[in-house]
């Protein structure tokens, strides 16, 4: 039905409908289950994103490896006393963040969307604009379609895997499927649901993937926290009538390029980045 952003934009208009309802006529073109079954699996994500993104604000969750686990509950009681530099918005988005990263890392129950890497993003966006815009369930089920379209359309025509793209291609793929799926759900049009994802992309644009020990732990959760906050930036940068001058498509083939000319010191073999550094190699020996 669609591969490229530019297809979708004509499916849109064409047919005067938002991204969520075009990726779920494709979702039951390609699949075999009924809209209510459909729906039904995307309640069930939207569970375990709720529960994964809350799970770790008020106790500490440790790592199998006990290398890192605490910070979301650090995040969220900073946020809750009030004074902070960001605000409460992208704290508390922040710390949601976390929470997924953590439970991650603890083994926990999340929803690799689109990588478990990168599984903090969406959860923290969704429930921050829920809050904000005091949305449904449901909404946030359109919403999640929406992200699952832009996902598609980037794994499709380049990589959502840090192996192959570097983390731009999982955290940035996880903040722009996040931010099309905010501005959507705020009232803008494709077009500006299509400038957030590009934005989004730009602004990590060439981001390594490096994690120390090879651990899906650090710098990764962090990434997820600074994702979120990335994500809803750039949402409302769209949404205040900025454009992006390069299109979406250009965006994501020009990530892909920037992706494959990064050596393979730096997609995920813990060789280059903060993995390679003095601490990083010690903490590398203590672990291995
Ligand atoms: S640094 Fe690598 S492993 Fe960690 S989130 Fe980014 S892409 Fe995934």
């Amino acid at each position: 039905m669609f591969n490229k952003a530019c297809e979708l934009v004509k499916l849109c208009t064409d047919n005067n409908k938002k991204i969520y309802e075009i990726v779920i006529e494709k979702e039951l073109q390609e699949s075999n289950i009924s809209y209510d079954q459909l729906m039904d699996r995307m309640k069930s994500i939207l569970d375990t994103m709720k529960n994964s993104a809350s799970s770790a604000l008020d106790k500490s969750v440790m790592s199998v490896s006990k290398l890192t686990g605490g910070n979301a509950k650090k995040m969220q009681d900073y946020t809750n006393k009030g004074k902070t530099v960001c605000g409460e918005i992208i704290n508390s988005a922040m710390a949601m963040a976390l929470s997924t990263s953590e439970v991650n890392a603890s083994m926990g129950r999340i929803v690799a969307a689109p990588t478990a890497g990168a599984s903090g993003i969406i959860p923290a966006a969704m429930l921050t604009i829920k809050e904000r815009f005091d949305l449904s369930d449901e909404d946030l089920i359109k919403g999640l379609f929406t992200a699952s379209g832009i996902g598609q359309i980037i794994a499709k025509n380049a990589t959502i895997s840090g192996a192959e793209g570097g983390c731009q291609a999982e955290c940035g793929a996880a903040s722009a499927m996040a931010a099309a799926a905010i501005v959507e759900l705020a009232g803008g049009d494709i077009n500006q649901s299509l400038h957030a994802a590009s934005f989004a992309l730009i602004n990590i644009m060439g981001l390594v993937c490096d994690p120390v020990a090879g651990l899906v732990e650090f710098p990764c959760a962090l990434r997820n926290a600074s994702g979120v906050a990335n994500a809803l930036l750039s949402a409302d940068l769209a949404l205040a009538g900025i454009e992006s001058l390069i299109p979406f498509d250009e965006v994501v083939e020009a990530m892909y390029k920037v992706g494959k000319a990064l050596p393979e010191s730096l997609r995920e073999t813990a060789l280059g980045g903060v993995a390679d550094t003095l601490t990083g190699k010690e903490v590398k020996k203590r672990f291995l």
